[in-house]
């Protein structure tokens, strides 16, 4: 694997520069909602190129948000990593993040993936996908997430729970395109075309066609790869019985979501949480990060890692992912009052 000296790579070595003036910031204190084996590597690399250990707490995010904020001026923690822009959005409104000043970030990352004060930056991103039965439908049977409300559909689908923050960031971005009020008939055509009432996780809604028990389901992309890929015959059987489809291909482009991290306000190694926050938009992280679960790589020119290759050619909304936090609590009400369960 060649490895170039990116332009990055070079601010980088200069920042770390800086950093190895600091007294003690050879630890850093890493907070994660990520558990994937590639992100071990991902961590040996960072030591490997700057010499800073990374202490790893894993667990639920909203479980280390409350952590952190409760540990207050005492958390050791430097930096956090989750998933999906409402969970950096409860993040941000719990006040537990601090911006980071980066031209590496600023250079890396398009600034639909950050923060608009620095507050977090998205480094992978994921899409969230229409599946159908093929068995039903020799093609899509929608193009556009709109039509999934249209009542031909009904008893048709299968999407998980409005408590699910994957939803709560499509239905925001649903909001960003067409206001509230349009957003709320949307949910309320999508809600009286469910096959059978919310449940289970991205994985069982693909399952759910497979199945047979409804024929269009709504998930994440690598749900769906992981499937695919799984040593199960079942689950291959499961991948092959479904279709993905990226909606909205004509227009804005199918949903975007991303797997960010942020530094933690209060952090003692600031230096360190900013060399690892512009690490993770090398080439070499890049691929790492993505390969971790099955998502896109972010930085422009990083070669997607194979197993995905296919699903980087379609179009991504380039909404800025700060919008889907700006617009999560009208999500909700609005989910609620259609009686999205
Ligand atoms: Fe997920």
């Amino acid at each position: 694997m060649k490895l170039p000296i990116t332009q990055a790579g070079w601010l980088l070595g200069a920042s770390l520069l800086a950093c190895a003036g600091v007294a003690g910031a050879q630890t850093l204190n890493l907070y994660s909602a990520r558990h994937y084996d590639a992100d071990e590597q991902l961590y040996a690399a960072f030591t490997e190129a700057t010499g800073i250990e990374v202490n790893l707490l894993e667990g639920n995010a909203d479980q280390l948000i409350e952590r952190i904020r409760r540990e207050g001026a005492a958390s050791p923690a430097d930096v956090f990593m989750t998933v999906d822009a409402a969970r950096l959005y409860r993040a941000e409104t719990a006040g537990i993040l601090a911006p980071v000043e980066s031209e590496v970030l600023e250079q890396r990352l398009a600034s639909e993936l950050r923060h608009p004060d620095n507050l977090w930056f998205g480094f992978s991103s994921r899409a969230r996908l229409i599946f159908f039965d093929p068995d039903v439908y020799a093609e899509a049977p929608v193009q556009t997430y709109e039509e999934l409300a249209d009542p031909r559909f009904q008893d048709e689908i299968c999407i998980r729970s409005s408590s699910n923050d994957y939803n709560q960031s499509l239905v925001a971005s649903l909001i960003a395109a067409h206001g509230v009020e349009a957003t709320e008939e949307w949910a309320e055509g999508l809600v009286s075309n469910l096959a059978r009432q919310p449940q289970g996780g991205d994985t069982d809604q693909i399952r759910g066609v497979a199945a047979g028990e409804c024929s269009i389901a709504v998930a994440n992309h690598y749900y769906w790869v992981r499937l695919q890929l799984s040593d199960n015959a079942a689950d291959q059987a499961v991948a092959e019985g479904t279709a993905p489809f990226f909606p909205n291909q004509a227009g804005r482009g199918t949903h975007r979501n991303i797997g960010g991290a942020a530094m933690v306000d209060g952090s003692r190694n600031p230096d360190a949480a900013r060399a690892f926050l512009e690490f993770l938009t090398t080439d070499e992280a890049q691929r790492f990060f993505a390969l971790g679960n099955h998502e896109f790589p972010v930085v422009e020119g990083v070669q997607p890692p194979e197993v995905v290759q296919a699903f980087t050619e379609y179009s991504l909304d380039p909404l800025d992912i700060s919008v889907l936090g700006d617009n999560n609590a009208e999500a909700v009400r609005l989910m609620d009052r259609v009686g999205w369960r």
